[in-house]
């Protein structure tokens, strides 16, 4: 493997592949760091779900999570693009080429595109992690349909929370569970979740464990409620967690500009492009991509067209700087 590349892709989801995709296929052979611990494994988040019926191709059923994942992989591949299963421990953008370093090998890149993606906070309770799918979900908009006509928990108490819940009675009964009595969430999606008939509010109560089915898949919480101490049994066809998210940036911080809650800024906020949206960061030749600098849409698509966008910048900026 030489150390010194044209481009390194940081991050394997649909962002990272989609990149090396339309990288690859410009003749940049991208060497993509695919990660294999930090914030999830290779593949992102959709290594995490079973079905995907709402990625565009897929008609009858959608399509399973890993095999999403491992043609986008084998398309790269196939364009020129070499993945390596290993995580980046530091990078250093302050001077060219830039260095991305690993627990092995020190590489160098002209560009680099950053795709590490975000993951959903959970509770830290145990196991957590491997209920995901199995009853147990981060996404209302991947997962809300397998859900029709039944009951489920939302857990959280932001404007996420509100968001998910509401989108989900369009097609189950939707409890909402939240560990206070005042929400931080804003008052106008509040109220639309207190107006909302097929919303009931259960207030005061932390998720302390995950009630599970012979089967091993979840169907319910236990929860303790934060005024009295008492433990209690929540029943649902499914749980949907969401307290938040955490873009995996740590790796970045003091080197890209970041928002108040660690999403890499990308375009002209960022000192891109003023006269359209583009996938620059604050480093000139360090481009972003994917949920790492999306808090607001996070699907699959919307990644995979934003690694399309850094793909093609980077290609752009490499034309013009040589
Ligand atoms: P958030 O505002 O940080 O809210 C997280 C919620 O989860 C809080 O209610 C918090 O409870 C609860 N929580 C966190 N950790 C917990 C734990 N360990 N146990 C129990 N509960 C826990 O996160 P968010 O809702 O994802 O929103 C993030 C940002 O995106 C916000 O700025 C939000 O306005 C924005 N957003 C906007 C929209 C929209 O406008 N359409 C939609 C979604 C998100 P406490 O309140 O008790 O701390």
């Amino acid at each position: 493997m030489p150390q010194h590349h044209r481009l390194i892709v940081i991050g394997s989801g649909p962002a990272g592949c989609t990149a090396a995709i339309y990288a690859g296929r410009a003749g940049l052979k991208p060497l993509v760091l695919a990660g294999f611990t930090a914030g999830g494994p290779p593949g992102g988040q959709l290594m995490l779900t079973s079905e995907i019926e709402n990625f565009p191709g897929f008609p009858k059923g959608g399509i399973d999570g890993k095999k999403l994942m491992g043609a986008m992989e084998e398309q790269a591949t196939e364009f020129g693009a070499t993945f390596l299963k290993v995580d980046v421990d530091s990078v250093d953008f302050s001077t060219r080429p830039f260095k991305v370093v690993t627990a092995d090998e020190q590489y160098t890149a002209d560009t680099v595109i950053v795709s590490t993606g975000a993951r959903s906070r959970l509770f830290g309770i145990p196991k957590e992690e491997s209920l995901i799918s199995r009853g147990l979900h981060t996404c209302a908009t991947c997962d809300g349909a397998f859900y029709k006509k039944k009951h489920v928990l939302v857990l959280g108490g932001g404007d996420s929370a509100m968001e998910e819940a509401h989108y989900l009675t369009h097609f189950a009964d939707v409890t909402l569970v939240h560990r206070r009595e005042v929400f931080r969430a804003s008052q106008t999606m509040l109220e639309r979740v207190k107006k909302n008939p097929k919303i009931k509010l259960r207030l005061n109560e932390q998720p302390v464990e995950y009630l599970l089915r012979p089967n091993g898949t979840v169907r319910g919480i236990k929860a303790k409620n934060t005024q009295t101490g008492q433990l209690s049994d929540i029943e649902a066809d499914g749980v949907f967690v969401a307290i938040g998210h955490i873009p995996n940036t740590d790796l970045f911080k003091g080197q890209l500009k970041m928002d108040e809650n660690g999403y890499l800024v990308t375009g002209a906020a960022a000192g891109g492009p003023k006269d359209h949206p583009s996938s620059y960061t604050s480093v000139e030749g360090v481009f972003a991509c994917g949920d790492v600098q999306d808090h607001t849409y996070r699907q699959a698509i919307t990644a995979a067209g934003s690694g399309c966008m850094a793909a093609i910048d980077c290609e752009r900026w490499l034309g013009e700087h040589g």
